[in-house]
């Protein structure tokens, strides 16, 4: 699991910390998310084996009363608010549906993605936030394929060698949602091959 941890914080940008122990958070100021990566033996709700749990957190770094880290932190740029979420992964149950642990990863985190960007419109690092997910909100609509892309380049780019193998289904999958985004666009349209060309030959 290190090394899918290791791959995490590799991939996402400099102020995102994932870690499987919440006493390992950091602390660098303003801005800072942790993300709670937690490792489970068993499906979730059904046959679900990969999740983000519940959505972003934010506390102020005055509460993380017993971290020496956070005290400093608190010291040096006054009272801010840090941000939680978590990932919960069943990596047996990824197996058995032929999934990927790391590809399901990075779809989780886009999801962590969307969360961050909804919070930061919602001005929540200044004063505290708590999202409630609206049901028009699409779970993989535009605002999640923009996060997933950008992950998608970010794998590419920082990744490593042992994530080379996800990139073609993660395009795969994301090139699904974009395509049933526009059949949402264009409800009337036909989306399937045709021979139509031929008939204007
Ligand atoms: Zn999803």
């Amino acid at each position: 699991m290190k090394n899918l941890i290791d791959f995490c914080n590799k991939i996402t940008p400099a102020n995102w910390h994932v870690t499987a122990h919440p006493q390992k958070y950091v602390f660098t100021g303003p801005g800072t998310l942790n993300i709670f990566f937690r490792v489970l033996d068993h499906f979730v709700d059904g046959w679900i084996y990969a999740l983000k749990k519940d959505s972003m957190k934010f506390y102020p770094v005055s509460q993380y009363k017993d971290c020496s880290e956070a005290k400093r932190s608190l010291e040096k740029y006054g009272e801010h608010f840090v941000a939680e979420s978590e990932i919960w992964l069943f990596p047996q149950g990824c197996e058995f549906f032929g999934d990927d642990s790391y590809a399901a990863t990075v779809h989780e985190l886009s999801h962590v993605a969307v969360d961050r960007w909804v919070a930061f419109k919602a001005k929540a690092y200044k004063k505290g936030f708590e999202d409630r997910p609206s049901k028009k909100r699409l779970l993989h609509g535009e605002q999640f394929c923009r996060a997933f892309q950008m992950l998608i380049q970010r794998v590419e780019k920082f990744g490593g060698n042992e994530s080379k193998h996800i990139l073609n289904s993660l395009r795969f999958e994301l090139n699904c949602y974009l395509h049933d985004l526009s059949a949402l666009r264009n409800p009337n349209e036909w989306v399937g091959r045709s021979m139509q060309h031929q008939d204007w030959i």
